[in-house]
């Protein structure tokens, strides 16, 4: 299992639409089918795919998901090249977790 130290959300109000995040960090950001990105965890990093796309899993603010540390980098060079600036990346908080078990 990974670890975080970090977690992320996108503020899917800002989104654009263009998926320069999903290009960079695939293991982190997926397109949901109203053309707006959202965030996600994979089985391969936590042991189970975890889609935060307001169906399966929150999304916006509520929607946040744990960035495995392998996965940093490419996560904050995402928030950089975001042209919507709408990605949002927050320290690990364990009572977020807890909430969704
Ligand atoms: S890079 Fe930002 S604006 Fe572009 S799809 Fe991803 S979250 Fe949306």
């Amino acid at each position: 299992m990974a670890d975080a130290s970090l977690m992320v959300w996108i503020d899917q109000d800002l989104c654009t639409g263009d998926g320069i995040c999903e290009e960079i960090a695939p293991d982190v950001f997926q397109a949901r089918d109203d053309g707006l990105w959202v965030v996600r965890e994979t089985a391969a990093h936590w042991g189970a795919d975890v889609l935060f796309d307001g169906t399966q899993a929150p999304d916006g603010s509520q929607g946040v998901a744990r960035i495995p540390d392998s996965e940093l980098e490419a996560v904050v060079e995402a928030a950089e090249e975001c042209p919507g600036e709408c990605i949002m990346i927050e320290p690990f908080d364990q009572a977020i977790f807890d909430k969704r078990t």
